[in-house]
């Protein structure tokens, strides 16, 4: 059994135990990612380049990060665990998709949104 797969399963455990399936709508899970996306986005409000430099090297803070970042990955676990999806296979394919959207000779170095490549072609035009 794959690490993945291990952990799914440890969270659909966890989650059954406790009867809350039923709070676990897509727009609930949802609602559950972006939420801890944004209390890791808080952790970094204010900060400079130095400070966030420096959190990267404490301990403390470095704890603060990885729990937010674990609280995110389950909520996206649990969200493909309980709607069917395969994230390793939903990952794969939007790899592809970014690799066509983001080629090295058009992208390296450089943080343009492939949107935006139309807009620059038609300026260099
Ligand atoms: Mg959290």
């Amino acid at each position: 059994m794959d690490s993945l797969t291990s952990i799914t399963r440890k969270i659909q455990n966890f989650c059954e135990a406790r009867d809350w399936d039923k709070y676990h709508s897509p727009k609930d899970l949802a609602i559950g990612i972006s939420t801890e996306a944004n209390e890791l986005l808080d952790l970094f409000r204010f900060k400079t380049m130095e400070d966030m430099d420096k959190m990267m090297s404490d301990e403390a803070k470095r704890r603060l990060i990885s729990d937010e970042l674990a609280d995110v990955f389950y909520f996206l676990i649990r969200f493909a665990q309980m709607y069917k999806f395969d994230l390793l296979a939903s990952l794969e394919e939007k790899m592809v998709t970014n690799e066509k959207r983001y080629s090295i000779e058009r992208s390296r170095g450089s943080n343009v949104k492939y949107d935006q490549f139309l807009n620059e072609d038609k300026d260099e035009a």
